[in-house]
């Protein structure tokens, strides 16, 4: 732990020129996670902040959790304290964000999250709005997104990421995140394993597209994402030491979103499928909340993903070539029938996002002519980044976590939904999208859920 510790230490606030043409930096200036660290708070804001009162969102679970004693040593050392607090189960939207922009402004110095993702997303947007900085207390280690530069949010029923500014400051007290319902442990370690595929995806999407790409990311989070599969029963079992050494993890794949500017290096078609099963909101009354927890459902989704890039990794140069000559995949009147029929009033963001990434046919069919050419090379590059099937399901359930669609409360048909449709939401190119290219994106689902 103690040289995940430094590591983050050594990270905070530093700036680099890099091998890869860019400077990377990363804000946030202070990570504390340790045993009591909730106490830190007040010295924080006077340090971070300046004077003025701070605004302080939680949700009632939160507040009760951790909040009120936040709120309380603030006000102990003199500090003025408006309270946002947001009823349960809550959701991240403009509405939450323009609640807590409109309670906050002008009279706040800055504000202090006390939650997990959603309260950090809400909290994340409202401080870009208002100009403020913002510290967040972590009350769960159940997903890597509290420093990272972007905040997820719902709007007309999908989720949508927004660039924002992460926190100054990041507080996590061992005592309140081991006591973390499990499920929430267990989908903060199955968000850290969807780096697996993301990063594969990442590195895709530069060798087949040349967009931009650097090692750096993933050289911050590597040794941390080794050392939390190692302690994966400690963490399933919520042992404070794990535990705490997930929550670092977290931070550092957050980090690693920051270097790269984007959730690139974090999220990719596992992420995509995870966000469509949030966007099917009728299938929710059947599924629990800890079944819809976004790190169990990039879980399970994360190795689905595995399983696919096997099957295109297995595929030889001669077969990409075939799949270049067999081809043809739907033209844009068709893509945007079919889109408007599945997304509904979510089909004009949807028909946005797709239309980003859409070739005709006749520009694919040129790519894989190309890529048939470098498929050596593509295929064992991506292979380094990937970790096999096996280990992905092995350390999923090892920690805990979900690692079938029925464990999740859905029908495979359901998923299979899911693994066809996910690629719509957002511009990214992923394995989805190249196995839709290939023609093979039908022929999988239909193979995983015979
Ligand atoms: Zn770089
Ligand atoms: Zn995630």
């Amino acid at each position: 732990m103690q040289a995940l510790t430094d590591k983050i230490k050594n990270l905070c606030s530093r700036r680099w020129q890099c091998g890869c043409g860019r400077e990377h930096a990363i804000s946030t200036q202070e990570v504390i996670i340790s045993y009591g660290a909730m106490d830190v708070v007040p010295e924080l804001v006077d340090r971070l902040f300046g004077g003025g009162s701070v605004g302080l969102v939680a949700d009632e679970i939160t507040d009760e959790l951790a909040g009120q004693r936040v709120a309380h040593t603030l006000c102990s050392k003199g500090r003025k304290v408006i309270p946002i607090i947001f009823s349960s189960p809550l959701e991240a939207t403009d509405a939450r964000v323009t609640e807590v922009v409109s309670k906050a402004s002008p009279h706040l110095v800055g504000l202090v999250a006390v939650g997990a993702g959603t309260i950090n997303d809400i909290t994340k947007s409202a401080a870009e709005k208002c100009g403020v900085r913002y510290i967040v207390v972590a009350t769960a280690p159940s997903q890597n997104g509290y420093a990272s530069p972007i905040a997820a949010l719902k709007e007309n029923g999908i989720k949508v990421t927004r660039p924002a500014k992460p926190p100054v400051a990041v507080v996590a007290d061992t005592t309140i995140l081991s006591q973390a319902p499990r499920s929430m442990i267990s989908a903060g370690f199955a968000d850290l394993l969807g780096r697996s595929t993301a990063s594969a995806d990442w590195l895709l999407t530069h060798l087949l597209k040349g967009e931009y790409y650097c090692e750096e990311p993933l050289a911050i989070l590597s040794e941390a994402e080794r050392a939390c599969r190692r302690n994966a029963l400690a963490i399933g079992r919520g042992e404070t030491e794990a535990v705490e050494l997930l929550m670092a993890a977290l931070v550092l794949s957050s980090f690693s979103m920051v270097v790269a500017g984007s959730s690139a290096p974090a999220s990719g078609g596992e992420h995509l499928v995870s966000h469509y099963l949030d966007f099917r909101e009728e299938w929710h009354p059947k599924r629990s909340a800890a079944q819809r927890l976004h790190g169990i459902q990039v879980g399970v989704a994360t190795l689905l993903m595995t399983r696919l890039y096997e099957r295109l990794l297995a595929l030889a140069a001669a077969d990409i070539e075939a799949a270049s000559l067999r081809g043809g995949s739907p033209e844009w009147g068709e893509e945007e029938k079919h889109i408007r029929r599945q997304f509904d009033k979510a089909a004009e963001a949807a028909l946005q996002q797709f239309r980003r990434k859409f070739q005709p046919w006749k520009e694919t069919r040129k790519n894989l002519g190309q890529i048939a050419q470098r498929w050596e090379d593509i295929r064992t590059q991506l292979s380094s980044r990937l970790l096999p099937a096996k280990i992905i399901e092995n350390d999923l359930r090892a920690a805990g976590a979900a690692t079938t669609p029925e464990e999740i409360g859905l029908t495979p048909d359901q998923m299979r939904e899911a693994i066809l449709n996910a690629r719509y939401l957002r511009s990214r190119y992923t394995v989805l999208d190249f196995a839709a290219d290939l023609g093979m994106l039908a022929l999988f689902v239909s193979q995983q859920f015979a």
